[in-house]
């Protein structure tokens, strides 16, 4: 008899980078453990990933990886043709909009399930995309939530859900979240998300049912470093949570468009350890005031850094001749990227000693699985918590000092806070420098790094979880000609 088909699984992440590039990543681990992974994505995504799928196969030749692509109508919505990822959305009007345009998507999804011979083992989809879960339901192929944040956010904005403490406004705002391992307060739970943006509520049910009505979740994070939340995680989702990561370990981080070799090369310039790289993910905005004060602030540390300023934060016209006169000052210690860098390979260069980050999950399990101790500077979502983490239970983060939530695609200086000049040096000097204090957060950083690095190898818990994981979900793809597409 012909051998059974090697288990499917289909992933649908949402598109923006900080959800897709994970995915991606836990595609090609699936992959490398004998999985077809397919994942399946809007034309711009598809387009840009197809790149990273061919150079995996360049690499493992029999690696069963594939992009397919799905489309939509942003237009139909009232958005530009090419707001295909969340990077395009242009303000926060436009939130709603977008993922109404997603669930366009619902379609082809299906058609493109129904058509695969044999059955797929398991659909693997973002937690934003609960248009899936119907689909998945009626078709009868399981379906596992992938949950972009660390599960020390995933407890809170469960526990908070079940508390009915969905407002950060409320005037319990400063109370704190029943049920969590370390006190968290409810503003810093609910600070906004995509999901709180106005008009979207309905969204957040949605995917609250659908994230009950899964067969468990996948998180980008290892045992070692939330053990405790893990547990507690388990026990309030009464469902599998299957830390697999740190998915970044797998190497398949899309750097789009950059000239990496020149960023290598001005690393090797610099002392090991001295670098702190300064890049507050895909999503943010920062306008030109807040921006200026990050440039002062890094110039008036004295230490060498490398900042990455978005073509988003360049279209306001103040902003380049400011960045080429602090690029003057601050020539042979200071570089600056425009657009996309190459953060993976930054984090891993030796020369790199911090980062100060937005505390995204991604970039901060980055900086975790690197050794590489961070400035905390969340805006908006998971981040404020994400900081609590690193700073309060994992011992690896200087906080910048930013207070309040901000807007969620920019950051206001007029409605927020903002951070100053002096709160930026403060913080690269106290991370960089020799105290003792430093010197334990360092440490502490390296200790995560080689434990992410066990996790994920053979007989290690995020490798072993993926085994149990393919045993559990691994059947199904075998047997029936044809299967429910009638
Ligand atoms: N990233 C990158 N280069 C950049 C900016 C971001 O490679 O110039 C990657 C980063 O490594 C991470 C992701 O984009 O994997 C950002 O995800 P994160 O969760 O940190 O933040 P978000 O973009 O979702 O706010």
């Amino acid at each position: 008899p012909a051998a059974p088909a090697p288990p499917h699984f289909v992933l649908v992440p949402l598109p923006a980078h900080g959800h897709l590039i994970p995915m991606v990543d836990l595609a090609r681990l699936l992959a490398s453990r004998g999985a077809r992974a397919s994942l399946l994505t809007t034309p711009v995504n598809a387009r840009r990933l197809r790149g990273v799928a061919d150079q995996a196969a360049r690499a493992e030749p029999k690696l069963l990886l594939e992009i397919i692509e799905l489309s939509f109508s942003p237009a139909r919505f009232g958005l530009p043709p090419d707001c295909q990822n969340a990077d395009k959305i242009a303000d926060n009007t436009q939130m709603l909009p977008f993922f109404l345009a997603l669930r366009e998507l619902a379609a082809p999804f299906e058609a493109y399930v129904r058509a695969l011979v044999p059955r797929p083992s398991c659909i693997v989809s973002d937690w934003c995309n609960p248009w899936t879960a119907s689909v998945a339901a009626s078709l009868g192929v399981p379906r596992l939530f992938f949950h972009g944040p660390s599960c020390f956010f995933s407890l809170c904005d469960l526990l908070a859900d079940a508390h009915g403490l969905r407002d950060q406004e409320s005037p319990c705002s400063h109370h704190v979240v029943p049920g969590m391992p370390v006190p968290v307060t409810v503003a810093k739970a609910r600070a906004r998300g995509f999901f709180t943006s106005p008009g979207c509520q309905d969204l957040r049910d949605e995917a609250m049912a659908a994230m009950r009505a899964s067969d468990g979740v996948v998180v980008n994070t290892f045992l070692d470093l939330e053990a405790e939340t893990v547990a507690c995680y388990e026990a309030a989702l009464g469902k599998p949570v299957w830390t697999l990561g740190p998915f970044c370990l797998v190497k398949s981080n899309p750097g789009v468009g950059v000239s990496e070799s020149a960023i290598t090369a001005w690393l090797d310039a610099q002392a090991p350890g001295s670098v702190v790289y300064v890049s507050f993910g895909s999503v943010t905005r920062k306008l030109p005031k807040q921006l200026f004060e990050v440039g002062h602030g890094l110039e008036d540390s004295g230490a060498p850094f490398l900042w990455v300023v978005k073509e988003s934060e360049l279209a306001s016209p103040d902003v380049t001749p400011w960045l080429e006169a602090l690029e003057a000052r601050t020539a042979g210690r200071g570089l600056v990227v425009r657009g996309w860098a190459p953060q993976l390979a930054i984090l891993s260069h030796g020369a790199v000693g911090g980062f100060v980050t937005h505390c995204g999950w991604n970039s901060l399990i980055e900086s975790i699985a690197h050794g590489v101790p961070v400035v905390t500077w969340p805006h908006f979502a998971d981040q404020f918590l994400n900081e609590q983490l690193a700073v309060d239970v994992l011992g690896v983060g200087v906080p910048v000092g930013a207070t309040a939530p901000v807007m969620i695609l920019y950051d206001d200086a007029a409605t927020t806070v903002p951070v100053l000049r002096g709160d930026v040096a403060r913080a690269v000097l106290a991370l960089l420098g020799g105290g003792e204090e430093a010197e334990r957060r360092r440490k502490k950083a390296r200790e995560y790094a080689s434990k992410a690095r066990v996790a994920m190898e053979k007989g290690g818990d995020s490798y072993e979880k993926l085994t149990q994981l393919l045993e559990t979900f691994g059947h199904g793809g075998g047997g029936e000609e044809r299967w429910n597409n009638t």
